[in-house]
């Protein structure tokens, strides 16, 4: 290819709303540009990139034995109803319309609804079973943060996957199947990943693992143990429930704290350590208008957890300021456990305390000294903090350490959750109607580039892996305009190089200065750069210089291609 005949478009500038670098880069490079919030076009050099990331997915689903199918965009609300999801799937990110007959459709952010009707109508037999359907497709999901560019979209390109089983054991091989084939496809993309134990979230179902693509730029945090291979989703992360201090038996005490309305305050004006005193939290109740969440001070509350509790509404809500005093008498700052009149859960660590500070339940009050068996009586203790550095992991293993990822793929053990509700069954061998097991795994397909840009980039651009480079050389004549002899030994190294196969771009661009074409081969991100100048071609030689290590080889013309095949291959 020869960029006088290609549309490769490079800015000098960083975008500005542009905050991470995989977004940065991709539009500084060109290749994608903005429609609107969250919808991008593919320029031609990025969807290469996409189609390679979209062939390597593709060998390693057919190699694990998936049959490819491809579903419709569109899918009609009547299957959602029958799931139940057509209300509450994941706070209004459903993209919802009407056809000419005033049907109700939406755009699919996903497909069990039309799989499992697909199976149910298919699928007749055991022996027809196991089988894994896959799809790589266009997915809207209308986000209330679409941002990072392909990180974070409304429409992006996914890879979904859904398996149907007679039963566990062969789900259980079907997903480590797909455990594997993902490790596989995340490797040959380049990737440095961790797989993590996850929340199976508004999808449900039970066993589900998340990929992590590890980056600072990474929206999701992972706890994993300094010890063992112990690795979590922090959403996930168990908060070991510590030892029980010994009550201390001290007295109670009301004191004033006047002004102090955060723990910092409070600590600050008792002189304690925020460690021993604890927060009183409140939210809307799933059959209750309130409920109060109970964690030591210095702990944050996972809300993941929480609202996985029975008496807590999901999505977790936490109340203003005007429904807690109306819930409990009191001002936020002032709650404690202590004769709270609503429904009470305290988190492990909170309920470990033998002796604490909290709110004493009258505005501007605390109560030091508080014991929970003397004070409060029966609790209800879960585990409903977030994990922090040093926590002792779960699996009784070293400490915990935490780390940012970015989740390129899902797999998920369904169960018979959408199985179940659309009525899905095969014969099993006896001739009994048996409801079939699913699991469902999920690759974000654009996320995994940008997840690739953020792996490998440098100040000056991106350093595509060779696996999903959109070009596997590019060639720079210096000057041809005025030189003869560069314009005509540029050219027949390309067709070369053509020849054996390699994919190559030419900056054959008149009007740009050197200097300007070596600085978009390095933002571009191609591996290795050929320079043909009157300088080298003096002597019989081209300079190739390494994107990466920046190492630069004088090779004699009549090597070039052999020198290419090998740091290439
Ligand atoms: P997230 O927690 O990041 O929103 P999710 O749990 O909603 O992801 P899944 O429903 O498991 O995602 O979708 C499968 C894969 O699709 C994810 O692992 C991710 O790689 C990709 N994906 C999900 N949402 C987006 C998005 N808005 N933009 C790009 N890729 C996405
Ligand atoms: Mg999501």
């Amino acid at each position: 290819m020869k960029v006088s005949r290609y549309s490769i478009s490079t800015l000098r500038e960083t975008p500005a709303d542009a905050e991470i670098a995989s977004h940065q880069l991709l539009l500084r490079a060109g290749f994608i540009r903005q429609v609107a919030s969250g919808l991008y076009n593919w320029m031609p050099i990025g969807l290469k990139v996409l189609q390679k990331v979209t062939a390597i997915i593709r060998e390693e689903m057919n190699a694990a034995g998936a049959l490819e199918v491809l579903m419709p965009v569109v899918q009609p609300a009547e299957l959602w109803h029958e799931s139940g999801r057509w209300a509450k799937y994941d706070e209004g990110q459903l993209l919802k319309f009407k056809d000419r007959h005033e049907r109700d459709f939406c755009f699919g952010p996903t497909h069990e609804e039309v799989i499992t009707d697909l199976a149910r109508q298919e699928l007749r037999s055991h022996r027809q079973l196991p089988v894994n359907y896959y799809q790589i497709q266009t997915k809207f999901r209308d986000e209330t943060r679409p941002r990072f560019g392909l990180m974070r979209a409304r429409e992006f390109m996914m890879k979904d996957a859904y398996s149907f089983h007679l039963d566990a054991a062969s789900l259980q091989q079907t997903y480590e199947d797909m455990h594997d084939a993902y490790s596989r496809i995340l490797t040959r993309c380049g990737l440095t990943f961790r797989p993590v134990q996850a929340d199976s979230g508004s999808i449900g179902g039970s066993a589900s693992m998340e990929f992590m693509a590890l980056a600072d730029a990474g929206e999701d945090v992972i706890a994993f143990s300094t010890d063992s291979d112990f690795a979590a989703n922090v959403e996930l992360a168990e908060a070991v429930a510590p030892e029980r201090e010994a009550e201390s038996g001290a007295p109670a005490e009301r004191v004033a704290t006047p002004d102090a309305r955060t723990i910092d305050d409070v600590s600050e004006t008792l002189g304690v350590d925020p460690a021993r005193t604890v927060k009183t939290l409140v939210v809307a109740g799933a059959d209750s208008p309130a409920v109060a969440l109970v964690l030591r001070g210095d702990h944050q509350l996972n809300a993941v957890k929480a609202e996985k509790h029975p008496a807590v509404a999901a999505p977790l809500l936490m109340l203003e300021p005007d429904a807690v005093r109306k819930a409990t008498g009191v001002g936020i700052g002032s709650i404690g456990p202590v004769g709270l009149s609503i429904p009470m859960v305290v988190d492990r660590a909170a309920a470990a305390l033998g002796d604490f500070v909290c709110g004493a339940n009258d505005e501007g009050f605390h109560t030091i000294h508080v014991n929970w068996s003397r004070d409060v009586g029966e609790i209800k203790v879960e585990d409903l903090r977030e994990v922090v550095e040093g926590d002792p992991s779960p699996d009784g293993q070293g400490r915990i350490a935490l780390t940012r990822g970015i989740e390129v793929g899902h797999i998920f053990q369904l169960g018979t959750l959408y199985s179940e509700a659309l009525g899905a069954t095969v014969l099993d061998g006896s001739g009994k109607a048996v409801t079939m097991t699913m699991g469902c795994y999920g690759i974000g397909v654009s996320r995994i580039v940008a997840a690739i840009v953020e792996q490998h980039h440098d100040d000056n651009g991106i350093c595509w892996p060779l696996s999903v480079t959109p070009f596997e050389v590019t060639l720079i004549p210096i000057n041809a305009h005025k030189s003869e002899d560069v314009g005509a030994a540029a050219e027949a190294i390309y067709q070369d190089l053509r020849d054996a196969g390699i994919d190559v771009l030419m900056d054959d661009r008149d009007r740009e200065r050197p200097g300007a074409k070596f600085a978009d081969a390095e933002l571009l991100g191609i591996p290795q750069r050929v320079i043909v100048g009157d300088r080298g071609l003096k002597s019989g030689t081209v300079e190739v210089v390494d994107r990466v290590s920046g190492t630069s080889t004088d090779v004699p013309i009549a090597d070039v291609l052999t020198h290419l095949q090998s740091v290439l291959r």
